[in-house]
C-alpha cells in the first residue's frame, strides 16, 4: 500500500494502522518516509511514482493520497490537486496489476466553502500553468484563503469524472474521495490554539457529533474505502465531519 503525506497527521495515522494489521506501507512524504519526494513539482510527482513503484515491486495494491497543505498561497494547487491526480496518474499501471486495487483520496469540507472558480476550471483542463497563473493573481487580490476550497473542489470532481473512466472503473479500481472537517493535526493545530481560532473554525465547521476529530477517525474510513469489502463504492466524497456538511447543507445531496 502506498499512503502519501504519510510523516503526520492523517497520512501518519493511516500508515500506522495498516502497518499494526500486517499491511506492507510504502510511505511518501517530504521527509521521514521511505520514498522522499515533493509532490509539488512535475519532477518530484514522477521520481516519487517511479520510486513507489519500484518499492512495491511494480505492484500496487492500494493508494491513499494523504499528502497536503493549507497555505493560502499557489501550494495549495500544487500539491492538493496536481500532486494527487499525477501521482495517482502515473501510479494507476501498478495498481492494475493488484488482484483488488483500490485508491482514495482526501478533499475536504472546504470543498463546499467559497473558491475561485477560474482556477478550479484550469484544474480540471490540467492546465497547471495557467491554473497556477490564477492562484497567484488570487493571493495579489487578497483572496489566497480561496486557494486551498479550490485545490480540494477540484479534486473532488476529479474523482467524480475519472472514476467512471475505462482507465479506473473498467480496470476494476475504485476511487474516492474522503472529506474530512476539523481534524487535530499539525496541520489545523495552531489555528486551534487560541480561542479565536477555535470560534472561526467551529463556526466555519460546525461539528455536532464528537466535535473536532482525531486522524484516525479519518484514516478507519479510508483504510475501509482501500479495503476488500469495498467493492461498489466508487466516485464518492465521503464526508467525514461530524455532521459539518449536514449542518452547512441540509438536505443538499
Ligand atoms: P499534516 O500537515 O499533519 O500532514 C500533511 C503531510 O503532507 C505532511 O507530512 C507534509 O510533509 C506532507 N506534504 C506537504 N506538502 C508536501 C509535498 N509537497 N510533497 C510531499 N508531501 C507533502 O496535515 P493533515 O491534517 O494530516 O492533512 C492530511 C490531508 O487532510 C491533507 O490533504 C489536508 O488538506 C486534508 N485535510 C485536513 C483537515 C484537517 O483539519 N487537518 C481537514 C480537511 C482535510
Amino acid at each position: 500500500m502506498v499512503v502519501t503525506g504519510a510523516a503526520s497527521g492523517i497520512g501518519a495515522a493511516t500508515a500506522g494502522l495498516l502497518r499494526r494489521r500486517g499491511d506492507e506501507v510504502i510511505g511518501v512524504d517530504l521527509h521521514d518516509a521511505e520514498v522522499v519526494a515533493d509532490l509539488s513539482t512535475p519532477e518530484g510527482r514522477q521520481a516519487a511514482a517511479t520510486a513507489a513503484l519500484r518499492a512495491a515491486g511494480g505492484v500496487v495494491d492500494a493508494v491513499a493520497a494523504c499528502a497536503g497543505t493549507a497555505a493560502p498561497t499557489e501550494a495549495s494547487i500544487r500539491v492538493n490537486y496536481f500532486g494527487v491526480v499525477e501521482f495517482l496518474d502515473a501510479l494507476r499501471p501498478g495498481l492494475a496489476r493488484a488482484a483488488a486495487p483500490r485508491a482514495a483520496v482526501v478533499s475536504s469540507i472546504s470543498a463546499t466553502q467559497p473558491h475561485d472558480a477560474g482556477v478550479v476550471a484550469a484544474c480540471a483542463g490540467r492546465d497547471e500553468e495557467r491554473a497556477l497563473e490564477l492562484a497567484r493573481k488570487t493571493v495579489a487580490d487578497g483572496h489566497g484563503q480561496w486557494l486551498y476550497a479550490s485545490s480540494k473542489l477540484a479534486l473532488a470532481r476529479w474523482v467524480r469524472r475519472t472514476c467512471v473512466t475505462p482507465e479506473w472503473a473498467g480496470a476494476g479500481i475504485p476511487l474516492n474521495a474522503v472529506a474530512p472537517g476539523v481534524v487535530v493535526t499539525p496541520m489545523i493545530e495552531p489555528l486551534l490554539a487560541t480561542a479565536e481560532g477555535r470560534e472561526l473554525m467551529d463556526r466555519a465547521v460546525p461539528m455536532p457529533l464528537h466535535g473536532h476529530a482525531p486522524p484516525e477517525a479519518i484514516a478507519h474510513a479510508l483504510i475501509w474505502l482501500l479495503g476488500p469489502e469495498n467493492t461498489h463504492l466508487t466516485g464518492q466524497v465521503v464526508f467525514v465531519d461530524g455532521g459539518a456538511d449536514a449542518t452547512l447543507r441540509g438536505e443538499e445531496i
